[in-house]
């Protein structure tokens, strides 16, 4: 069956097809590891996980490579501003290999519980600093770069042309009144490839010019090549990659091997926070663990993100949250009711719903549809096992471990675990106004406390 993507770079959904063989070659733009990674990311992971899985269902085998950023960035897209990994370990008091050794174990956890498929190569930024000097080098040898008193920038006017994922046209850019940082810089979309280091810098490497560190894109373009070649099939991100990091991804691999590096540029649309940005101001920038701790399946995010095609904008709330929790629930339950049922359905049926699903991931991992697909086939009317092999079969594309019924038992939330310790200790002290405090607060939470002779039952109400 045909295979359809939505590529960022032609504008429409292309049919798919590797370039070599039966492999697909494809590079995910990885976390930056100074700072916990939040559900916002984690839609991104989520959205290029099915899409690997969508490439294993259609039969190809995969090698997939992801970036660790633990050289830091700056903190603007663009070159100006402090770097994010040292900001972060001055606040901390740590080394900054410290604080991404420790994030990164953290985003690599999170990925685990959304039962996210690892990637086959997990590549971080600091193992590779000689082959981002090796690219730089290629750059400045074919006249793509030119060294100024602070960096080497790659200069955009030597491409035929720059901007083609966006659609920048540089000469409107030259009339607007852009404000030049670096007054050394030939145009003002040049960006630093390589940087170099103040005396006080934390991270520095040596390289032919001098002790330096690594501009953000540099870092990609120098893996990819690496891992997957000039040319591969796949390059995934979120949107917010598109004008700057990705173009310029673009831009260096045009300059060195006159290649765009990837065939299919595939972008993942914003998750959003009551319909607004998620920000450390509105203190609403939520991760996994917030989810975990709220006694919520982590599956259960995954389903949600399953709410909205990966191209449209998703609105984060809790009550969506409960309500994709108890979908979880439901669809397991409903897994095993056909595996213990004996009912007789023909192979007709099970082959029509398998097409309808196989059409729907094909089109572009249209999950709202391919979820609805899977509604049917879990509520039909005759339960059978071939029903049950099939809810299987399309969990490959769901991985909400559909048949594993114990993962459904409630988690209880530490705040209830709490207020549950703080009320037995006040019983210990026949403190029973206190007592009869907590459990009101417990109630509240939706809990009730059965109290047992030397224990307590905690029940959801
Ligand atoms: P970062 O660690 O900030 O480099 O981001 C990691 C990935 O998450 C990138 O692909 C971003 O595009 C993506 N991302 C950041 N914020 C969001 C969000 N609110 N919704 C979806 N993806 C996001
Ligand atoms: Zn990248």
């Amino acid at each position: 069956m045909e295979l359809k993507l939505y590529n960022t770079l032609t504008k429409k959904k292309d049919v798919f097809q590797p370039l070599i063989g039966n492999e697909v070659r494809m590079y995910s733009c990885g976390p930056t590891v100074y700072k916990d990674a939040t559900i916002g990311n984690m839609r991104t992971y989520i959205f290029t996980d099915v899409l690997r899985r969508v490439l294993k269902y259609n039969g190809y085998t995969l090698k997939h490579a992801m970036n660790i950023t633990d050289v830091g960035h700056l903190v603007s897209d663009a070159d100006e501003g402090e770097d994010k990994m040292i900001k972060s370990a001055k606040e901390q008091g740590k080394d900054p290999l410290e604080i991404a050794k420790f994030y990164t174990e953290r985003f690599l956890n999170d990925l685990r519980a959304l039962n996210i498929d690892m990637p086959e190569i997990i590549c971080k930024a600091t193992d590779h600093i000689e082959d981002m000097i090796e690219f730089v080098k290629g750059l400045v040898e074919r006249g793509y770069a030119y060294e100024t008193s602070t960096a080497i920038y790659f200069d955009v006017a030597k491409l035929d042309k720059y901007g083609i994922l966006s659609g920048i046209d540089l000469n409107e850019q030259k009339a607007g009144a852009r404000v030049e940082l670096d007054k050394e810089k030939k145009n003002a979309y040049d960006f630093a490839l390589w940087i170099k280091a103040p005396d006080n810098h934390l991270m520095k490497w040596e390289s032919p010019w001098g002790l330096c560190y690594p501009g953000w894109h540099i870092e990609c373009s120098a893996m990819g090549k690496k891992y997957l070649g000039d040319e591969f099939d796949i390059h995934t991100g979120g949107i917010d990659l598109i004008p700057t990091h990705h173009e310029n991804e673009i831009a260096q691999s045009k300059g060195l091997t006159g290649k765009i590096p990837a065939r299919f540029w595939i972008h993942g649309e914003y998750l959003l926070i009551n319909g607004g940005k998620m920000s450390k101001s509105l203190n609403n920038v939520y991760l996994l663990n917030d989810i975990i701790d709220k006694g919520y399946n982590p599956l259960a995010y995954r389903i949600f993100c399953f709410s909205a095609s990966y191209r449209n904008k998703l609105n984060f709330t809790w009550e969506a949250i409960d309500a994709s929790n108890k979908s979880l629930i439901k669809l397991k339950e409903a897994y095993k009711k056909h595996l213990e049922g004996n009912e007789d359905v023909s192979d007709e049926i099970i082959n029509e719903f398998e097409n309808s699903f196989h059409r729907a991931i094909n089109d572009d991992l249209n999950m709202p549809q391919a979820i609805s697909i899977v509604w049917e086939v879990a509520k039909y009317n005759k339960k059978s096992k071939k029903m049950a092999e099939l809810l299987l079969k399309f969990d490959k594309i769901l991985g909400i471990k559909i048949d594993k019924m114990e993962e459904n038992k409630e988690v209880i939330p530490k705040e209830v675990l709490e207020l549950v310790k703080q009320r037995k200790i006040a019983r210990i002290n026949k403190n029973w106004e206190l007592s009869d405090t907590l459990r009101h607060q417990i109630e509240e939470y939706g809990y009730k406390v059965k109290d047992l002779k030397d224990d307590v039952e905690i029940e959801k109400m």
